[in-house]
């Protein structure tokens, strides 16, 4: 409101968040069922991402689940969403924490609470922002939706949108719960970068969980070179 923007939620079936913009007055909506606090506590920091960033762009923006959370989509998406994770988990107050800690979903889960956001966002500030090679995958139907590797993982060492989920992965087929959840495991390592030579190298830990009820696998794959 301060910056001009009231926010309300909208009875919406395929949107996340909107932004109607008529002149300096912004309309924030977000879809009135998503149930997680933190969830909506996102969508609302993208959409007024959108409105600080993006004010000769359009008068209506709407978005939906995977421009928010799914890191792909057009440019003024993906800027929303480093507005909005920057925003909710500040990096000079998250960086010291995350320099020397292990990329786990826990850690992700923790960040997720203490900064009232959503998980997938919070696991993605985890690997952006910690010191050694990770990299978040988000999968549906055993076939990965996006990935989001840390500044510390070689780009030959890469897992990409529409990458099929190998049998010997821990997010193939996943029924663990979030709470069910135990420390990563070691995985081969073809079976996360098959389309590298010099996978063979590797050591590789996983991490995967199914989110709530919404037919996702979320997972942290780290490794270091032998
Ligand atoms: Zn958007």
């Amino acid at each position: 409101m301060k910056r001009g923007a009231i926010v309300m939620p909208q009875p919406y079936k395929n949107l996340d968040g909107s932004l109607v913009r008529s002149g300096r007055f912004g309309l924030i909506g977000y879809r009135q069922d998503i149930r997680e606090p933190g969830r909506i506590a996102f969508t609302i920091a993208h959409e007024l991402g959108h409105w600080e960033l993006h004010p000769y762009h359009s008068q209506a923006i709407a978005c939906t689940a995977g421009d928010i959370a799914a890191y792909k989509g057009s440019g003024i998406e993906q800027e929303a969403n480093a507005f909005a994770a920057e925003l909710l988990m500040p990096t000079p107050m998250l960086a010291k924490t995350l320099r020397y800690a292990s990329p786990t979903i826990q850690l992700a889960i923790e960040v997720a609470a203490t900064f009232g956001t959503s998980l997938t966002a919070a696991a993605i500030r985890v690997v952006e922002l910690i010191d050694c090679p990770a990299i978040v995958v988000l999968s549906s139907d055993n076939r990965v939706s996006w990935a989001v590797s840390s500044p510390k993982a070689r780009p030959y060492y890469s897992v990409k949108r529409g990458d099929r989920v190998e049998g010997g992965a821990l997010a193939w087929n996943c029924l663990t719960e979030l709470d069910e959840l135990e420390q990563p495991e070691t995985v081969d390592a073809s079976t996360w970068f098959s389309r590298d030579r010099d996978a063979q190298r590797l050591e590789v830990w996983e991490q995967s969980a199914v989110l709530g009820d919404y037919d996702l696998v979320l997972s942290i794959v780290s490794f270091d070179e032998l």
